[in-house]
């Protein structure tokens, strides 16, 4: 996905919301066009943030973060360090899924299209349409 397709698909969501643009909103939105395909946490937004003049505050990142995800231009993902991350969701549905390694808690990414045909009939199977799915795998490296 080209970043630039997601900031302007993300502009048309939230003024599609009705949201009065505000410059830390803005400030958030753009910081993950440019870096937010890989996972970040509000923390790390934060940090990445304080360097700019006029970004918002560590409540205003949180608040963002909320509001995108509920528009579903963000994709939230636990990986069991207690902490939630966050990164840009494709509107063409083109996504990826993660395995976090379990010792030392690096996160790598993956696509698998036989998963996502799976996942597909399995919906079939039990009558519904998915409107969502969320694949996290853990695992050990083989040593
Ligand atoms: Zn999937």
């Amino acid at each position: 996905m080209t970043r630039d397709r997601w900031l302007s698909h993300a502009d048309e969501r939230l003024r599609g919301a009705g949201l009065r643009t505000s410059a830390g909103r803005t400030a958030v939105v753009e910081l993950l066009a440019r870096d937010g395909d890989c996972l970040l946490s509000a923390q790390e937004l934060v940090d990445r943030l304080r360097a700019q003049p006029g970004a918002g505050s560590t409540a205003t990142v949180y608040r963002t973060l909320e509001t995108l995800h509920e528009l579903g231009l963000v994709r939230r993902f636990d990986g069991g360090e207690g902490i939630a991350r966050y990164e840009i969701a494709d509107p063409s549905g083109e996504h990826h899924h993660h395995l976090v390694d379990a010792d030392t808690g690096e996160v790598v990414a993956f696509e698998d299209a036989e998963l996502e045909r799976a996942i597909h009939r399995i919906g079939e199977r039990l009558g519904v349409r998915l409107t969502g799915h969320d694949v996290i795998l853990r695992g050990r490296r083989a040593s």
